[in-house]
């Protein structure tokens, strides 16, 4: 069995619906999704052991199928420098979570290279009932919330798809570079939906896919958090 196949049955043994962000994780890079180094601790000093090997700054998340917004549940922390801070984020999300969800069953923390902040965008899939798998792409933050700029086409993905789904969005401007936005990788951005197209084609459990966000820097991106629900 793939890597794949065994963490969707592994999910479904467990009545899972919604996977855990390193098993996400791990689908995407199976597909060439470029996402933060990561490793999964199950106690303080294996966190700043973690920390070491993917090096300084890096961001803790609580991992729990019972927390779906992990912000919520203080269970994220960002920018953290040395072990010592790691290992008392360790202890401090741990008892964030517990505080917020007492019977939240606690599968470790996620120890991540920390991405540099820029620009935002996301990608999402979702089947449409009468269409099947549609990706979704746009700006993060207010330009999805608010203003709800953004552009779906039906799987599969051409490249052509992918590039009008980046081309034709109102704030596709902030996107070539304004004032102290730097420019970003369009080409990676449109790698990014193609891989997403396929992944989604290739896996009809997967019911949705969400990457949000994906920071876009002037060379390539990184996705920062996956979320992806089974049917
Ligand atoms: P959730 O959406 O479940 O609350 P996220 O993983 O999206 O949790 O984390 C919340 C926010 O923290 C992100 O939107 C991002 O701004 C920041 N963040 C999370 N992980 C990283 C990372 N590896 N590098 C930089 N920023 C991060
Ligand atoms: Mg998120």
């Amino acid at each position: 069995m793939n890597q794949i196949a065994r963490i969707i049955s592994q999910a479904k043994k467990e009545g899972r619906k919604a996977l855990l962000e390193p098993e996400a994780k791990r689908i995407c890079e199976e597909y060439g999704i470029p996402v933060t180094k990561f490793k999964v601790a199950s106690n303080a000093r294996e966190a700043s052991k973690n920390a070491d090997e993917i090096g300084y700054p890096v961001v803790l998340k609580i991992v729990s199928p019972d927390i779906i917004h992990k912000s919520d549940a203080g269970g994220v922390m960002v920018n953290l420098k040395n072990p010592n801070e790691v290992s008392n984020a360790y202890k401090k999300i741990l008892e964030n979570v517990k505080r917020y969800n007492a019977k939240a069953r606690i599968a470790g923390v996620l120890v991540q290279e920390m991405a540099p902040q820029s620009t935002e965008v996301i990608v999402g899939a979702i089947k449409d009932p009468q269409f099947g798998p549609t990706i979704m792409f746009g700006l993060g933050g207010i330009f999805v919330e608010v203003l709800k700029d953004v552009n779906f086409r039906i799987a599969p993905l051409t490249e052509n798809d992918a590039m009008e789904m980046i081309i034709q969005l109102k704030a596709y401007p902030l996107l070539k570079g304004f004032r102290n936005m730097p420019a970003a990788d369009i080409s990676a951005l449109e790698q990014i939906l193609c891989e997403v197209s396929h992944l989604v084609m290739a896996n009809p459990e997967i019911k949705e896919l969400d990457l949000n966000p994906i920071m876009a820097y002037q060379k390539g991106a990184k996705t920062v958090d996956a979320r992806i629900i089974l049917e």
